[in-house]
């Protein structure tokens, strides 16, 4: 294939650790570090933080055992890692929503894209499109324009990073509509797309039509979570009523066939977050995950980490994983490389130390 950049072939997890990577569907809360959150916890006490939290949000975040622990804890820094281990789908949510709140001034949020941004390098990630979602930091008391100020900025180092902005579903279409305009006139350059996450089966893609409308003809790609709480008709209606140009998780369309062929010939990729997909019980385990079936099929995808701090997973892991599911080398291979093939920014490979200037495709 001419106009290819030659890109190095890993043949063992070492080599995917060392490789340089591009992950397209990542949360910015759900990457946070560990370190991090310890130093908001000598910054902010956690049982005080929460103790301003609606009760319903309150209950949610004790019924996780880490987050009990750090609030009763006189030594709450010793107790993160409780945080971070594997428990229900519930439990996966009152964690997250936790963290939120250590997140409370516009300098919290720059030292976690910071601290995020770290970990993106340390693993080797030198391209990354981030969610994340506004609505969350907006609701501690940050003001949206302070959040754009620190989306704007672009350290030379690497990694490149690009955002994609989450109005977050559940304040309804409305808001994501409202958001979206308010965003696009003072847009960064780095503000690249728009997503929407959480409870998809309580929030459906369609009625939110009007802000993907809006965000496309003011210059923002697509993309959605789909057909991960719901099956095929979720990413039917995201491609079709929302003309999204790439699917978060969407791997629930291997239950209609149409679709995966749909998927295949208009080549609209599927951003795949194998062990996000175990951890939250989409399937009960990664050998019975339908990545290989997808990919058999024709499906252009990636496979990205969601919310790696939480699942315990890192990119190479999660790659270096396929083997398990049928993969060989070389298809490991090309999975990483759509991750610069199929994102938003058209120069990412150029990125990737190794390619040849100019032969994107
Ligand atoms: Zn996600």
């Amino acid at each position: 294939m001419s106009g290819q950049p030659e890109l190095p072939q890993p043949t063992s997890t070492d080599d995917l650790e060392a490789l340089p990577k591009a992950e397209l569907h990542l949360h910015l809360r759900g990457a946070i570090p560990g370190w991090y959150l310890r130093q908001q916890f000598r910054k902010y006490r956690p049982a005080e933080v929460i103790a301003s939290a609606p009760p319903k949000q309150l209950a949610w975040m004790l019924a996780h055992p880490g987050v009990r622990r750090i609030v009763r804890s006189d030594d709450p820094q010793s107790e993160i890692d409780s945080l971070f281990r594997r428990g229900t789908f519930q439990e996966f949510l009152g964690a997250y929503l936790f963290t939120g709140y250590f997140v409370r001034q516009v300098e919290d949020f720059r030292n976690l894209v910071q601290a995020v941004r770290s970990e993106l390098r340390r693993q080797n990630i030198v391209y990354a499109e981030v969610t994340v979602s506004l609505p969350e930091y907006m609701q501690q008391g940050i003001e949206l324009k302070d959040l754009l100020v620190v989306l704007a900025e672009d350290p030379a180092e690497p990694p490149r990073v690009h955002w994609i902005v989450d109005p977050v579903r559940s304040f309804g279409p409305e808001a994501a509509a409202s958001l979206v305009e308010r965003i696009l006139p003072d847009r960064p350059q780095s503000v690249i797309g728009l997503t929407l996450g959480g409870a998809e089966h309580l929030h459906p893609p369609a009625p939110f039509q009007r802000a993907y409308q809006i965000a496309r003809e003011g210059g923002l790609r697509t993309t959605i979570h789909a057909g991960e709480a719901l099956g095929p008709e979720s990413v039917w209606d995201a491609v079709r009523i929302l003309e999204v140009e790439r699917v978060g998780h969407g791997v629930r369309a291997v239950e209609d066939s149409n679709l995966v062929r749909h998927l295949a010939e208009r080549g609209i990729p599927l951003e795949v977050c194998p062990t996000s997909n175990v951890c939250t019980g989409i399937y009960p385990s990664l050998e019975e995950h339908p990545v290989r079936e997808l990919f058999e099929a024709g499906v252009p995808l990636s496979v990205n980490t969601d919310d790696p701090s939480f699942f315990q997973i890192s990119l190479a892991r999660e790659l270096a994983n396929l083997r398990n599911l049928g993969f060989s080398w070389p298809e490991i291979g090309v999975v990483a490389d759509n991750g610069f093939r199929q994102a938003f920014e058209p120069v990412a490979a150029r990125t990737r130390p190794g390619a040849s200037p100019g032969s994107t495709s």
